[in-house]
């Protein structure tokens, strides 16, 4: 029988490591930080923590020993970024949170060289941040083969022009990867993009503003490009292949995220719990009450679900095989039981979870977005429902499409 669930202990080992290190390190610095309420000690006390973690040999998990990182596959960072998630800036602290973890992946699989030493090495090292912009304000974002902004080459200089938005982190970003149109006729549609690596301070490169979402402003920026001159070698992973490499990248960082929803699932049903056995009510408390357990039953079914998903994902992932269908179905999965559990948790509150008193409204409103990022949720439904159709009609049955010809 191959099939195993004992975690190998070197999976074991760096998951104690990184759940010792949130709970003793970056769980009671956040609830001090919070507790004082002034922004200003957030930085520094962020990058001791950044340097805490690197000196403990907790640096860029998923990425090889010789950037400085720890050589996770996608199995262990399943592991590593769940503990991360329970924390809101565990996985920064580590280095490999969004969209930087992302970026890392695609600059390592698709940069040149040169590319690899100017981009990749300082952002392993923690030395900048960077971003990716590729939605526009104009353009469904669902369907990048309508993307506008525009990359003409002149004279050995690229020349980009175009407006993005929802580019998180591009404020204080040295570089982006952007996405611009480079041929409007190309067959198929999807070669019409192509990537290229901006810094940021490049002429013509602005942060128009910071947008305010219902969590808050998140430095989810809206930029404008005008004029942008880049180099002929700004173009990264080949002519028309901006699509491509957007959903490469795409695949194991909508796992990451993934990883991370669980962990702030997790808490949530923790909090759920702790409260429903606090509260006094009718000679009891509210754990008694069976409407109040089936919110915990559904919650714990959901989120094993999840894991079992993440986890198989991962597999998939780490051994070369297959992945597409299983991550999609688990992005849509992950991010529905994030926002019912979150939700859960907060009506066991009451009007406590309606407050600002405790997390629970910060974290719905942070959960809102996860059935919007990485492909909104029609988008994950329609393709799986398209690689079920087209399972049953290459093979007479849909298992290949439910789990990777599981059972
Ligand atoms: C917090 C946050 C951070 C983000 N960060 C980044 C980033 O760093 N870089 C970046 O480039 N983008 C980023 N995005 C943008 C995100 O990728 C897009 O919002 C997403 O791809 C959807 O695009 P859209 O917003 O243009 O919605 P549209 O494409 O206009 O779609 C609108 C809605 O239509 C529905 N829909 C779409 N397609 C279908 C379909 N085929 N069938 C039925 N219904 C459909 C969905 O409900 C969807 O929500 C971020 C978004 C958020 C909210």
């Amino acid at each position: 029988m191959a099939i195993d669930f004992t975690l190998p202990a070197d999976v074991l080992e760096v998951r104690d490591r990184v759940r010792d290190f949130m709970t003793h390190e970056v769980a009671p610095t956040e609830d001090r930080l919070r507790e004082d309420g002034d922004p200003r000690a957030w930085r520094p006390a962020l990058s001791e923590l950044r340097e805490k973690a690197r000196a403990n040999g907790l640096w860029a998990p998923h990425m090889p020993r010789s950037y400085g990182g720890m050589e996770l596959g996608p199995l262990a960072m399943a592991f590593v970024s769940a503990e991360c998630g329970r924390t809101q800036y565990g996985a920064y602290i580590l280095n490999c949170h969004a969209p930087d973890e992302g970026n890392m992946h695609t600059l390592l699989h698709w940069g040149s060289d040169d590319q690899r030493e100017r981009y990749l090495k300082p952002l392993v090292d923690g030395e900048c941040r960077s971003c990716f912009a590729m939605t526009e304000p104009e353009v469904a974002g669902s369907d990048p083969t309508g993307i506008q902004t525009r990359a003409i080459l002149e004279d050995g200089v690229w020349v980009i022009n175009g407006r993005k938005w929802f580019t998180s982190g591009a404020r204080g970003a040295r570089f982006a990867i952007v996405i611009a149109r480079t041929d409007p006729d190309a067959d198929p549609p999807q070669a019409r993009n192509s990537a290229f690596l901006v810094d940021c301070d490049t002429p013509g490169f602005e942060v128009v503003r910071d947008i305010k979402t219902m969590a808050g402003r998140g430095n989810h920026a809206e930029i404008s490009l005008t004029d942008v001159r880049v180099p002929e070698d700004a173009l990264f992973g080949g002519l028309g292949n901006g699509h491509r490499l957007g959903q490469a990248r795409l695949g194991p960082a909508r796992l990451a995220h993934c990883m991370r929803w669980i962990g702030n699932a997790e808490r949530a049903l923790e909090m759920m719990v702790d409260r429903a056995l606090r509260r006094p009510l009718h000679g009891g408390v509210l754990a008694d009450k069976q409407g109040i357990q089936w919110k915990m039953s559904e919650s714990a079914m959901e989120l094993y679900q999840a894991k079992l998903m993440v986890i198989h994902a991962a597999y998939l992932i780490e051994n070369g095989m297959e992945f597409r269908q299983e991550v999609a179905m688990c992005k849509h999965h992950v991010a529905n039981t994030l926002w019912r559990v979150v939700d859960r948790a907060l009506q066991v509150h009451g009007a406590l979870g309606y407050s600002q008193d405790v997390d629970l409204g910060d974290m719905l409103r942070h959960a809102r977005a996860a059935r919007l990022v990485d492909g909104a949720d029609e988008v994950h439904l329609t393709r799986i429902a398209e690689n079920v159709i087209e399972a049953f009609q290459e093979t007479g049955t849909t298992r290949g499409a439910t789990g990777a010809d599981l059972l």
